[in-house]
């Protein structure tokens, strides 16, 4: 039996809603399926205003181009954490200030932000990693002191909170990721969420191709025409079709996810305190949207030995990030800080299989399986 890192899960409605859009006759993007879906995350979680876009990564550029980035200022961005993150900034002509992550989480360590911050500082970018909260608290007061923006990348962190406050509600801006390996999926896909008002009206251009065709089809205005900056960061409605059916049964999938990482938690509880591995820290002020089931292992030997036996008995189980501050396209722009914490992610953490259509019976194979190796 084999059992694969992922699989993406169809609710079954997905291509019922595609023949839906594709009769109304209107498949280009902005279109009921769009509506529908910004306006399901507006309700449920708080967003102040919501956007689809064709990635996270498509919303992280527009997010740069709405904190108005110019070549030379600098963003404080995780070391540990998907290219993207950093990427859409440097686009913009950043400088990468990579923060390290803290000891008992891969998230940045929001108590160290502060030394980072120069007179040329324009934005911290915390990435909640596996869908568990950044210390959003003390970063929104250094932003607030520093006259800083924060934008969330919240790509993995749908549904998932901060002293009950939804991710991505906090940060002026946020990006979601609806790729296939996320919890909530339209193959390729993302969202902007904008929370500071004064950001609204630049999005909704910048996404329409730097017009105001938004303005315009509201009455707003009585022709559209080109008045800004922008690109094509819509998607088509096929793509919001594909997502509708999923936030329908957005509950359901998270249920069976988080039941799945309970398990894990349970059997992988005594491994772990008698010292093989570390298990992930949610800390108080956060919840678990059952992202990612991660352990952290004691060194690389430890993490290489882990992975190939449970490969050798069918079971696919995965590193994460290398780390960008050390990446060949960054490596000679880093200021040169060691980020060991960083490191220590990079080489000793190790992701096991989670998605819907996994079975408990096979969390418990791999459980098994991973106690094996430690008898
Ligand atoms: C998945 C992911 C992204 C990129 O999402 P896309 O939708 O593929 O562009 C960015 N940041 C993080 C943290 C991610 O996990």
């Amino acid at each position: 039996m084999n059992i694969p890192f992922n699989k993406p899960f169809l609710t079954g409605n997905e291509t019922n809603y595609i023949k839906e859009a594709v009769a109304s006759g209107k498949i280009s993007g902005n279109g009921e399926f769009t509506k529908k879906c910004q306006h399901f995350f507006e309700e449920k979680y708080g967003f102040k205003k919501c956007l689809l876009t064709t990635s996270c990564t498509d919303a992280l550029e527009m997010a740069a181009m709405l904190c108005n980035i110019q070549a030379g200022d600098e963003v404080i961005v995780p070391s540990y954490t998907f290219v993207s993150t950093a990427l859409a900034f440097v686009r913009a002509g950043a400088k990468i200030v990579f923060a390290d992550s803290m000891t008992n989480n891969p998230n940045m360590d929001a108590e160290k932000i502060e030394s980072l911050i120069t007179e040329r500082t324009k934005v911290i970018i915390p990435m909640h990693y596996a869908g568990i909260a950044c210390d959003m608290d003390t970063i929104m007061d250094i932003a607030d002191k520093h006259n800083l923006l924060v934008v969330e990348d919240a790509a993995q962190a749908i549904d998932s909170y901060y002293k009950k406050k939804p991710l991505g509600s906090i940060g002026h801006l946020s990006a979601f990721s609806f790729h296939e390996t996320k919890n909530i999926i339209s193959g390729e896909g993302g969202m902007l969420v904008i929370n500071d008002d004064k950001f609204i009206r630049r999005a909704e251009i910048l996404w329409e191709k730097g017009t105001n065709r938004a303005e315009f089809f509201r009455g707003e205005v009585n022709k559209y025409g080109w008045v800004d900056i922008g690109s094509s960061f819509l998607p088509s409605e096929v793509i919001a079709a594909f997502l509708w059916a999923q936030l329908e049964q957005l509950e359901q999938i998270q249920a069976k996810r988080i039941k799945l990482w309970n398990t894990y938690h349970e059997l992988l509880a005594p491994i772990a305190e008698a010292g093989a591995f570390s298990l992930p820290n949610i800390p108080e002020y956060a919840t678990n949207n059952a992202h990612m089931f991660y352990l952290v292992c004691p060194n690389l030997e430890e993490r290489t030995r882990l992975i190939s036996t449970l490969k050798s008995e069918g079971i696919l189980a995965v590193f994460h990030y290398l780390s960008l501050h050390s990446s060949p396209y960054y490596q000679n722009k880093h200021d040169g800080r060691t980020l060991p914490n960083c490191d220590h992610y990079a080489d000793c953490l190790v992701r096991l299989p989670l998605f819907y259509e996994l079975e408990e019976k096979d969390v418990i194979k791999i459980c098994d399986t991973i106690k094996n190796v430690y008898n």
